[in-house]
């Protein structure tokens, strides 16, 4: 048992935590504990949601063994602390993928069922959960339940999006899915209105697996919510694969003095970015790695927003308010001048999510990320919060270091019926925060 500062993505939190590991699916829970314990995977969420301040984290990066793969049905098992990255070196060669994978590959297993991560065909393939055979989850009394939407089907529920209370997750078998070439077919599409993304994301998701748009957060009015759309489906052949990206050059090797992200950067880069191709649309061969994951070329990039650290703001819009709120939310943060260079929008589908928490639902979910300002920033966050709250939508506890309890529980119904399966020895800085006060 060691105590060691920990902070997660976006770097706002700095905090001692007392640090206990499994090292494999095998190990027991550890018993000898005088706080709460929280399941930590490859500290990939932004925000609290995998910090426990004041209690321990249980580590699972050594968790790492995989148990079995069957080339000819694409079922893989493997330990909770793999990492999706080592998954796909795996896999690929051998004509398989994951079936959704997040915007980075650095993230396990275990962290990807807690938070039911979702990614650019969610439209089409749902969230991580939906791909999950089976998962074996760990109590602290002991107690190892498999669980699948068959067996123990309410555990899998809680489980699943479950942010690491219900237990520790300690292997999953997943149903990946078959893929000719690691190549992409990406179209890219510059659009000039958010009117515009609603027309090429509802006429693409007809042809396209994958579907997903930059925006330029400081459009307004005519250019509100201009932006580039990708849609891109699998090589259809094993032809012309582009060469994976070089390994990982680019660092930063330790938290700049100061944010580089700020208002005058901000608009230079949107102006270059938006502009970055002559014709309205382009047509490109991509190496999966650089289409699905492009910020994992630089290792911590997180370090470029200084020492304060940064938000991430994801939200989700449920259809019927869908347009109008992106609208207001978009017009709000430009007319703030806050932001980054990373800004998304993309539409959910209607494929529902296994999880009791699960973040994604049939809407548009937009997720951007704001250098840390203190109090303006929150105050710009009270205002997006009023425009998400009067809609019927949630924010990403995933991305989330801040937001008010009633925003969680109004944007998660099933949050009591959760609580009923939270282990007695799990508890989490976010958890904590959001129910409370109740
Ligand atoms: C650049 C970037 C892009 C991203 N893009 C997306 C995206 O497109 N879509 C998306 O959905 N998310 C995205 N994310 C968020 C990320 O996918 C999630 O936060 C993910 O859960 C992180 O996994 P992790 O292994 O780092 O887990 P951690 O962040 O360490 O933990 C996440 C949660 O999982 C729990 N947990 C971890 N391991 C276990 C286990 N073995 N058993 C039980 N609980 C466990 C923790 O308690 C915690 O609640 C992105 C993050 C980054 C940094």
């Amino acid at each position: 048992m060691v105590s060691r500062v920990i902070s997660s993505w976006g770097n706002v939190i700095h905090a001692p935590h007392v640090l206990y590991g499994l090292h494999s699916r095998y190990d027991r829970f550890p018993t000898a504990t005088e706080t709460s314990l929280l399941p930590f995977g490859n500290g990939r969420s932004y925000g609290d949601s995998c910090l426990n301040v004041g209690g321990a984290l249980l580590q699972t990066r050594s968790l790492d063994r995989f148990i079995s793969f069957d080339r000819e049905t694409g079922v893989l098992a493997c330990e909770a602390g793999v990492l999706l990255a080592e998954i796909l070196d795996l896999v690929v060669p051998a004509g398989w993928f994951l079936p959704a994978v997040p915007g980075t590959c650095h993230v396990t297993v275990g962290g990807a069922i807690a938070n039911d991560v979702h990614g650019k065909n969610h439209h089409r393939a749902g969230t991580f959960g939906c791909h999950v055979r089976r998962l074996e989850l760990l109590r602290s009394n002991g107690e190892r339940l498999v669980c699948s939407p068959s067996e123990h089907p309410e555990w899998f529920a809680a489980t699943v999006a479950g942010l690491g209370l219900t237990g520790v997750v300690t292997w999953a078998e997943l149903q990946l899915r078959r893929i000719a070439s690691p190549r992409l077919d990406v179209d890219s599409i510059r659009f000039g209105h958010l009117d515009e993304f609603f027309g090429l994301s509802a006429e693409s998701e007809r042809t396209a697996e994958y579907t997903v748009a930059w925006i330029d957060c400081l459009g307004r009015g005519k250019h509100l919510g201009r932006g580039i759309f990708q849609r891109a489906n699998h090589g259809a052949d094993a032809a012309n694969a582009p060469a994976p990206p070089k390994a990982r050059k680019l660092s930063v090797p330790f938290p700049l003095p100061v944010s580089l992200v700020n208002g005058v950067s901000l608009r230079v880069f949107n102006t270059l970015y938006y502009h970055r191709q002559w014709s309205r649309q382009k047509h490109t061969s991509e190496h999966y790695r650089s289409f699905f994951f492009p910020l994992d070329g630089i290792r911590h990039w997180n370090r470029l927003y200084g020492p304060r650290g940064f938000y991430q703001y994801q939200c989700v819009i449920p259809t019927p308010s869908a347009r109008e709120a992106t609208a207001a939310l978009l017009d709000t943060i430009a007319g703030s001048g806050q932001g980054s260079f990373l800004a998304v929008l993309k539409q959910f589908g209607a494929v529902s999510s296994p999880g009791m928490l699960s973040f994604p639902r049939a809407g548009v979910t937009l997720a951007l990320d704001f250098p840390n300002k203190g109090a303006r920033l929150e105050r710009l966050f009270e205002a997006l919060d009023r425009i998400v709250g009067g809609a019927g939508g949630a924010l990403y506890p995933a991305k989330d270091g801040r937001m008010p309890g009633e925003l969680f529980r109004g944007g998660y119904p099933r949050w009591q019926e959760f609580s009923e399966y939270i282990d007695p020895a799990c508890s989490s800085s976010f958890w904590r925060r959001v129910t409370e006060h109740v």
